[in-house]
């Protein structure tokens, strides 16, 4: 055997083996472990060329992975965003942006993306519009509050374009002032695509500001402890033009993240003609270790999209869904893509999957045998590949729920969850009643204390890019 590249020794070593759970060193070379034990036997191995490093007692934990993040189109702006993340209260925030005001040449936007809510702050509230526009007269500034609200000042709302005679788009709400003018404040009802439409009208950054910005962007995940993602692609994330970036640093071997990723339909009503044009220009599991394309999602037809703001009804989805949904899903399977979708409630899930059912039984692929491989939900509920599915689904809803929900809006959530599964006996209400809000709330135990690794093993590691259709698998 080689000399080790690397050694770390003196550490409180988290394996993650259940036959050796801690250990106090560790061997790695040609980016493998070598040897996982004690310091006298680890330290055996070292040669000339090894590098040692003391972890002097520190925990060491093997890297995350995060199944569901926007990384590549995130990359793309990070250097463009405000932080306020864990910041204690509005003052503070308000402070920092007014820094960052003093500093933002034009025509860029101050923007923060999410990331914080009014009751981290000591105020419990956000800011007014008024002060927004105090602090910033002429420079545009843009707040994302989870996804439900964006706030715009007057500068903003210049920039990008939005007068009295912006129309509401559907499921979104452009709130107005008495002479009709908006104000500012921009409402998903429940859509947030409003929100990102409106942080799509700002400047982007130059190519080569967006390969420094998506450097600092992995780096940072790095620094949370995260070596591994599965890229969700992302809406205004088109394919392969917003790519360039991220496939250059692979290239250039500067990538500090592995990234599987999935490509996200850019066009309503124009997703079969996306999916089969990308279906012919790359194949799931092509690339390596570092960057990998893994298939289709999180958004196969727009039609088929779900809400995330529990506090508003739940809408239905239009009953044009199933149509365009089974003709890309059939698609999807004939090529052998998984896939993955949005969904955050039961009764959009139910349809989803009758509907994937419905495509691969009528797949023209032939070694694709069709519905005959599913589990047939009335009669094998308890299967694993249905609780491989339902585990997916609900480690979506689990996952919104933690980062984009206040504890009283998953309040609701686990209300609505008991009355549907209490009102209900069909096959997925038997499993909602199995999981909820007892398993929601282990899960997101786990994900508070471990990070989201934990997560995946609960929803059952695989399932997270099993595709329903197990013949879908490309390997
Ligand atoms: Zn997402």
């Amino acid at each position: 055997m080689n000399s080790p590249d690397l050694i770390l020794r003196n550490a409180r070593i988290a394996t993650l083996d259940p036959q050796q759970p801690e250990a106090s060193a560790v061997a790695i070379g040609g980016g493998r472990f070598l040897a996982v034990g004690d310091d006298d036997e680890v330290m055996r191995l070292s040669g000339a060329a090894t590098h040692v490093i003391d972890g002097r007692g520190r925990r060491v934990i093997p890297g995350l992975i995060d199944s569901h993040i926007h990384v590549i189109r995130g990359g793309l702006n990070y250097n463009l965003e405000l932080r306020w993340d864990g910041l204690p209260s509005l003052a503070d925030a308000m402070r920092r942006l007014k820094e960052q005001v003093a500093r933002t040449p034009a025509p860029q936007w101050v923007r923060v993306v999410g990331g914080f809510t009014a009751h981290q702050f000591a105020e419990k509230r956000l800011p007014t519009l008024e002060e927004l526009n105090a602090v910033a007269p002429d420079t545009p500034v843009f707040i994302l509050h989870l996804y439900d609200r964006a706030l715009l000042n007057r500068a903003a709302l210049r920039a990008a374009g939005y007068d009295r005679n912006t129309a509401d788009p559907p499921g979104g709400r452009i709130e107005r002032d008495a002479n009709g003018e908006p104000t500012g404040l921009l409402l998903a009802a429940p859509n947030a695509l409003l929100l990102y439409s409106a942080l799509a009208r700002g400047p982007k950054l130059p190519y080569d500001y967006q390969l420094n910005s998506t450097r600092h962007f992995m780096r940072e995940m790095n620094r949370l402890g995260v070596t591994s993602v599965i890229d969700a692609g992302g809406g205004f994330q088109n394919y392969p033009d917003d790519y360039q970036v991220v496939q250059d640093l692979h290239a250039q071997g500067q990538l500090t993240l592995r990234i599987a990723y999935n490509l996200f339909t850019q066009k309503p009503k124009e997703e079969l003609a996306d999916f089969t044009r990308w279906s012919a220009m790359v194949a799931p599991g092509q690339g390596d270790a570092m960057y990998r394309h893994n298939g289709a999602g999180e958004m196969l037809v727009f039609s088929a999209a779900d809400f995330e703001d529990f506090r508003q009804p739940r809408p239905d989805l239009p009953p044009g869904m199933e149509p365009d949904l089974e003709a890309v899903v059939r698609l999807l399977v004939e090529k052998r893509w998984p896939f993955r979708m949005h969904a955050t409630y039961d009764e959009t899930i139910g349809r989803l999957w009758t509907c994937s059912r419905r495509s691969t039984a009528t797949c023209r692929s032939t070694d694709c045998t069709g519905s005959s491989t599913m589990p047939k939900p009335s009669a094998t509920a308890t299967s694993n590949a249905w609780r491989n599915w339902a585990a997916a689904s609900r480690f979506s809803i689990a996952w919104r729920t933690r980062a984009n929900t206040s504890s009283s809006a998953l309040d609701m959530k686990r209300r609505n969850a008991r009355r549907r599964s209490s009102a209900c006996s069909r096959w997925a209400c038997r499993s909602a009643r199995a999981r909820t809000p007892r398993a929601w709330r282990a899960m997101i135990r786990g994900m508070r204390s471990t990070g989201w690794s934990r997560a995946r093993r609960w929803a059952g590691d695989a399932s997270i890019r099993r595709p329903i259709c197990s013949t879908a698998q490309p390997r």
